[in-house]
């Protein structure tokens, strides 16, 4: 992971198709170049195709949306860290808030499959971040800390600058909604204090901000101290919004 250029991840959630992803990852491929390092999440059933079709694009990482906290067994229809990395997966989300909600991951979960990974040699995209209720009550970094700290508690003594954190306000995701920029630079100072603490080299972490990030906002939020880059749902899926994502994080 190059720590001296943003990073722009783009978070498909549950949706493509074979066409459209090869649509899509053909207009991206053909222009990237980018002074900032990008990656693509894709579901699981499309990882192939997408590492076949990025093949040519080494500047495109590829990535998966979740991954097994346990590393291989009889666990019917978990998929582990080893068989993403067999695929050409570099890094793999984990604990986005949809997880968390739907599927209730818990904080010790979350730090396992960030174990799970790192075993491997994946970069795990740990996502935190409170709810509007949290923030509201005044506790945001309160439970931002909480969540950092059990995968601490998981990865410890492993290498800071290969975890990639992503400060994604639940409020904020896929709702339109988008924190301040001083609401993400308030959350991203004290995410940053905290990797120095913990992983004592805090400048080496990168820390993305996620959350109805734009074309139109993608400027202004990568402008703010210690945003390193964005992790971008909605705005991923059409290749011109993405693109432009992409351009916006460049010129830092
Ligand atoms: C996400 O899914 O991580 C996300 C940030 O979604 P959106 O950009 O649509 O808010």
């Amino acid at each position: 992971m190059d720590v001296s250029k943003k990073l722009v991840v783009g978070n498909w959630k549950m949706n493509g198709s074979l066409a459209g992803n090869a649509a899509f990852l053909e207009e991206v491929t053909k222009s990237a170049g980018f002074g900032c390092a990008m990656a693509i999440c894709v579901p699981f059933p499309y990882l192939a195709q997408a590492s076949h079709l990025l093949s040519s694009a080494s500047e495109i990482a590829l990535g998966a949306q979740n991954v097994s906290e346990f590393d291989e067994g009889a666990y019917t229809g978990e998929v582990s860290a080893r068989m993403l990395s067999d695929l050409g997966c570099s890094y793999v989300i984990v604990g986005h808030s949809e997880r968390r909600t739907l599927f209730r991951e818990d904080d010790g979960t979350v730090g396992r499959k960030a174990r799970a990974a790192l075993g491997v040699g994946l970069l795990p995209i740990v996502c935190v971040g409170e709810t509007l209720a949290q923030r509201n009550d005044g506790v945001t970094l309160e439970v931002v800390t909480r969540q950092l700290d059990a995968v601490a508690a998981e990865v410890d003594g492993l290498a800071v600058d290969r975890v990639v954190l992503a400060y994604e306000p639940v409020w904020a995701i896929g709702s339109g909604l988008t924190a301040t920029t001083e609401q993400v630079g308030e959350v991203h100072a004290s995410i940053r204090v905290w990797a120095q603490r913990v992983f004592g080299g805090g400048v080496a972490t990168k820390i993305l901000y996620g959350g109805s990030v734009k074309p139109g906002n993608a400027a202004e939020l990568f402008a703010v101290p210690n945003v390193d880059g964005g992790l971008i749902g909605g705005a991923s899926l059409v290749a011109r919004d993405f693109l432009a994502i992409c351009r916006a994080a460049a010129d830092y």
